[in-house]
């Protein structure tokens, strides 16, 4: 249909809302025969089908109606409850409860941003947070990112030309670079909130997916330490249950979560609550969940793995890349020059595909990097797909 007649009548917002030319190329990956290593899909095989199953039996038995009725917006209480105590110095009333965090991302984005405020993110930061935040209109801020991810002084720099509302950032394993920040700059970080006085948005989706070594301390958790009110956190059942359940939470000071909740009440009432009631029944009985992420740490520490030897095969020299200790992803970065997007078009016609990574740039730079998941792949297909993608990476090199 013709969309001409429309386009005057659509909000100015929507400016800010546009459908990705990378989107429309992805599509052909459905093709049979195709490796793709875009789609960030936690894998399928690790789903916990068998439990969810048993889990919804039992909740539909024993409380359907309360599982099929409209319930409370902040979220099911023994849930919030679950949250808060996984977390230092946290009362249930700060946890709030959201279909996805991708949900909780949009209603951050519709409480703290006015048209114009700045926003201060990672180079590269994540895509979907971009699109949550890009209808509020903000001026965005990027920051560089080094091997350990964010770089403290960057950061002071820029607090330093001017307000900003907040500052999103993935300490660890960040999407797409699989950045994990150490403990030091982690402080940093915080103490600069607390100087600047600029509220932290930290993004915590992959905490439970570290390969080896013990998790470091959330930014959430070293400014309770301090006190807190300065950290608002993200995370999610998405990658340790099932992304499809939709069900994350939003910690933070209580103020803001309020703000929260009365955004959500407007955006959708409450997140669905067997969906709600399902993932507290898992994550209750504590050896279950534990054996759960072990598995799936297990698996992607195999796939990182196979990815890496790939690589190392079939890359030619001049592509480098960031070797993950947790996460679901792989970040390459290619000769200045090369463009990403022209390397999809050609490892499409190889039947491979990834993610380019300059929509991972709000300033739009990172046109030779590129985003490769490992999460979902087979040993077979990996060394398959990354010998197709060396092979469209030298055409590209050698023209
Ligand atoms: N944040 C980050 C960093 C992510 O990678 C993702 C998933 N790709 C999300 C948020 C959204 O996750 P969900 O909405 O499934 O909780």
């Amino acid at each position: 249909m013709e969309t001409q007649p429309y386009e005057p009548r659509f909000a100015a917002r929507t400016q800010r809302i546009q459908a990705s030319t990378i989107r429309e190329i992805l599509k052909l990956t459905q093709s049979p025969g195709f490796i793709s290593f875009a789609g960030g899909l936690p894998a399928a095989d690790l789903f916990p089908l068998e439990r969810i199953a048993e889990a919804t039996q039992h909740i539909l038995r024993d409380q359907g109606a309360q599982a099929l009725q409209y319930s409370t917006t902040e979220g099911y209480p023994p849930l919030r409850a679950w949250v808060a105590q996984r977390l230092p110095r946290t009362a249930p009333e700060q946890v709030q409860i959201v279909s996805g965090s991708q949900q909780g991302l949009d209603l951050i984005g519709k409480v703290l941003i006015d048209p114009g405020a700045r926003v201060l993110v990672e180079a590269p930061t994540y895509l979907g947070a971009l699109s949550a935040f890009n209808p509020y209109e903000p001026e965005y801020v990027s920051l560089p990112i080094d091997e350990e991810g964010l770089e403290p002084g960057a950061l002071e720099a820029a607090l330093q030309a001017g307000a900003a509302r907040f500052l999103y950032v993935m300490p660890t394993f960040q999407n797409p670079s699989g950045r994990l920040m150490g403990l030091k700059r982690r402080q940093a970080l915080v103490e600069l909130a607390r100087k600047y006085r600029v509220l932290i948005v930290e993004d915590d989706a992959y905490a439970e997916l570290y390969f080896s070594g013990r998790p470091l301390p959330t930014l959430y958790a070293l400014d309770q330490e301090l006190g807190g009110g300065n950290v608002i956190y993200l995370s999610t059942a998405s990658k340790t249950l099932a992304p499809g359940l939709r069900v994350a939470w939003v910690v933070g000071p209580g103020p803001v979560i309020q703000k929260i909740t009365h955004a959500k009440q407007g955006a959708d009432l409450h997140s669905p609550t067997l969906n709600q009631m399902l993932v507290y029944e898992l994550v209750k009985e504590e050896a279950w969940y534990q054996g759960q992420i072990q598995r799936i740490r297990t698996t992607y520490q195999a796939r990182c793995a196979w990815m890496l030897e790939a690589l190392q095969r079939h890359m030619p020299k001049e592509v480098g890349w960031h070797t993950p200790q947790g996460g679901m992803f792989f970040w390459l970065t290619a000769p200045e020059g090369l463009d990403s997007l022209e390397l999809l078009r050609r490892a499409v016609e190889e039947k491979t595909a990834f993610v380019p990574g300059q929509p991972f740039f709000a300033d739009g730079s990172g046109k030779n990097t590129l985003r490769l998941s490992y999460s979902s792949a087979s040993h077979e297909e990996i060394e398959e797909g990354i010998k197709r993608l060396g092979r469209a990476m030298k055409r590209m090199l050698v023209v």
